[in-house]
């Protein structure tokens, strides 16, 4: 297990090819979305979580939310061709095309200072929860609560007794996923740095993630 840093961070980066935004390992980015663009997540360096959240523009009261999502479809996530919908049941974000493995968790929280705490980890500790405020901010936005991502490529499988098994994600990378705007919308992604637990592959290891928007 690889020994928990202050930062989350890994510590080199190269740069994303020509036409590809990078979120840095470890941190957080918003995207703006017009209707009929399309986003691709990319995780260039293999298995790494990227934890998203969509708000609704001008009205970013309406945001992404996972449990009207599976409410909406009766189903744990979308299927390629099905939308995230809106805490308004309004559909966001379709999945126009999923290049990984599928696996994608609606059910698990982003991690925040309490998982690093509950973890042993009690020094300040980067999290998705901070990237997301982080993010926000710099588009001088606020939230007074952090709604419950969608954990692109995060392997939940829930076993028939409702125990969940959590394993690290399945990726070489180069996978991808493409979700496409139905509204215009504010995209957050955030680079999960957990480094304590395997959530981003067995070596505890934050990576970066890349993002190409199109249309
Ligand atoms: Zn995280």
């Amino acid at each position: 297990m690889a020994q928990p840093s202050s930062s989350g961070a890994a510590a080199d980066q190269v740069q994303p090819p020509t036409g590809t935004d990078r979120v840095p390992a470890g941190t957080g980015r918003a995207f703006r979305l017009a209707t009929g663009q399309s986003i691709e997540v990319i995780p260039p360096d293999g298995p790494q979580l990227a934890d998203m959240w969509a708000f609704a523009l001008p009205d970013t009261a309406e945001h992404l939310s996972t449990e009207h999502t599976r409410s909406c479809l009766d189903r744990l996530s979308p299927r390629v061709g099905e939308a995230f919908y809106s805490s308004r049941r309004r559909a966001m974000l379709s999945l126009a095309a999923d290049h990984s493995p599928g696996d994608h968790d609606l059910l698990l929280s982003a991690c925040d200072q309490g998982r690093y705490d509950l973890l042993g980890h009690t020094a300040p500790h980067r999290n998705c929860a901070d990237n997301l405020r982080e993010a926000l901010a710099a588009e001088g936005l606020a939230i007074d609560h952090v709604p419950s991502p969608v954990n692109l490529f995060e392997r939940v499988v829930p076993g028939p007794d409702g125990e969940l098994t959590i394993s690290a994600p399945q990726l070489n990378g180069g996978e991808s996923v493409v979700l496409a705007a139905l509204i215009p919308v504010l995209v957050v992604l955030s680079a999960c740095p957990m480094d304590i637990v395997a959530t981003n592959g067995d070596d505890c290891t934050p990576k970066p993630i890349d993002v190409r928007i199109r249309g």
